[in-house]
């Protein structure tokens, strides 16, 4: 059976301890590889190597960075296949949506660090009267700790890893212990493309054991972390006493706000769409629908009808919309939200059932479930699901919309579908969101901001952002001329 190895100063290693821990393919239900079940004597030899080749690749002229950071982007590009399957099967996407999103994003982050960190420049001021010049270095951090999730596995691991590495920094990675096989594939590419050792190391193993032993690491300082809030929550109590940088992106609730003046076919055809793409575990997926009171009864109707033409089948398959959602305890967990949420007085508009398909019956396939609700306290407005589930809610003015769309302890994205410029400058000021979409969803520039408000987070990732949180700002004062 294949082992997933972890790739610590230029090498695949077994962990320290010797255990592994069992990988289970979502489409099949069958255990398919082994993955490392690396502790803190594993993080320590990652730190080691990282710090032993911190002072060189710091001092490597940003040209030669950028060099080897476009040849990893070149290299993932030319491995598209090979990862995307991996990516399915790992995680029980659709393999079409694995070829066309995943992995060409991952190959794209490392293209855009590549460039990004080419211009990336610093603030200087004179100061005529105290004839002073003041300018700010922006120095690498040094070890850096990265650890990623598991609904976008290769995309959000590099999001993270390609701009640290840019900006000068070692890194210690971890990935979600539940879809780590493109992570372990990346080795091989990194060696390829001449990273020097020890510049970016990964680790897998379980958040307890070898994320908490990033966290912990005394050395280590910064943590850039995409989760859920609770372990985002654990992870700044945890690093609080240490002072370390933390970049949190965490879970979201996000509202989809549909009027009646819309582009009625296009919001339909997108909320389909952003409800249910990956099985609805998108951090960005609008769980949330508010359709405006005019439209309403319309919308929701065509709304289920065209759900129910998404296709729930074997992710390989050319015609599947919906894949398997990632893990047997994660079907669980949606399945007793759809049952909570009838408890609660929500109607069931469609689905709700698991389903079967012939040759993987032990699959994790779900229905795509639509649930009407007329309550926005209750526990499935409230809390986030991250599977394929959407609510839909009706509302009659604008000033309601908005309280409904704000009623929640996350604040991630929103997407908001209206012809009427006016209300768009009001709402878009209004919504407490990170990201604002506008007759569009999921459209992303790599150069814009990206992160969440409230509990969706602290910190930005994206663009510059991404290059200041890992770097220190440091200011030099010179003074010139005769000046006392
Ligand atoms: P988790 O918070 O369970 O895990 C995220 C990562 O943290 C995994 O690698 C996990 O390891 C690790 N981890 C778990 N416990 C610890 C710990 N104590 N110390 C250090 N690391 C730890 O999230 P999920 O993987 O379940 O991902 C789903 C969540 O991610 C959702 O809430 C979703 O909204 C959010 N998300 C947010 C995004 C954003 O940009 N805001 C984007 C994508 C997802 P392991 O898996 O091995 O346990």
């Amino acid at each position: 059976m294949e082992k997933i190895l972890n790739y610590i100063d230029g090498e695949y290693r077994e962990p320290q301890s010797g255990k592994w821990l069992d990988n289970y393919e979502p489409a099949s239900g069958e255990v398919y590889s082994k993955i490392a079940d690396s502790d803190a004597s594993d993080v320590a030899a990652a730190y080691e190597a990282a710090k032993n080749a911190f002072p060189e690749w710091s001092n490597t002229p940003i040209e030669k960075r950028s060099r080897i950071l476009m040849k990893i982007a070149d290299l993932i590009e030319e491995n598209l296949y090979r990862l995307a399957e991996a990516e399915s099967k790992d995680n029980g996407k659709p393999l079409s949506l694995a070829t066309t999103i995943d992995i060409p994003r991952a190959s794209a982050n490392f293209r855009f660090f590549a460039n990004a960190i080419t211009q990336f420049s610093s603030e200087a001021h004179e100061s005529v009267g105290l004839q002073t010049m003041n300018f700010t270095l922006r120095q690498p951090l040094g070890v850096v700790g990265c650890i990623s999730p598991w609904n976008l596995p290769l995309y959000l691991f590099t999001w993270k890893v390609a701009p640290a590495i840019a900006a000068g920094n070692c890194v210690v990675a971890k990935p979600s212990e539940v879809t780590p096989l493109t992570a372990f594939l990346l080795g091989e590419i990194l060696t390829e493309a001449g990273l020097p050792k020890g510049v970016l190391n990964i680790v897998h193993g379980t958040g307890p054991s070898a994320g908490q032993a990033i966290v912990e690491h005394a050395d280590i300082k910064a943590i850039s972390f995409t989760g859920g809030t609770k372990t985002g929550e654990h992870i700044a109590r945890t690093a609080a006493p240490m002072f370390k940088k933390l970049s949190l992106e965490l879970g979201g609730k996000n509202p989809n706000l549909i009027f009646g003046d819309c582009d009625y076919e296009k919001a339909l055809n997108v909320s389909v769409r952003s409800s249910f793409a990956n099985q609805g575990q998108i951090c960005l997926c609008g769980s949330r629908m508010y359709i405006e009171a005019s439209i309403y009864d319309q919308f929701k109707n065509d709304f289920v009808e065209k759900v129910k033409a998404l296709q729930v089948g074997h992710p390989s398959e050319a015609d599947t919309n919906i894949g398997a959602v990632v893990s047997k305890p994660h079907m669980e967990k949606v399945q007793s939200y759809i049952k909570l949420a009838k408890k609660e007085g929500a109607t069931l508009l469609y689905g709700g059932e698991a389903v079967t398909i012939e040759g993987y019956e032990n699959g994790y396939y779900l229905q795509p479930t639509i649930l009407e609700v007329d309550d926005n306290t209750c526990r499935i407005q409230q809390e986030e699901v991250f599977g394929p589930l959407v609510t839909l809610m009706k509302f009659s003015s604008e000033e309601e919309a908005l309280a409904l769309a704000n009623g929640v302890k996350y604040g991630l994205s929103a997407t908001l579908w209206t012809q009427n410029l006016d209300r768009t400058m009001r709402l878009s000021k209004q919504l407490e969101a990170g990201i604002v979409w506008v007759n569009t969803w999921l459209n992303r520039d790599l150069r814009t901001p990206f992160g969440g408000m409230k509990q969706s987070g602290v910190g930005r990732e994206g663009g510059f952002e991404a290059l200041r949180f890992f770097t220190e700002p440091k200011n030099v004062c010179i003074q010139f001329g005769d000046r006392l």
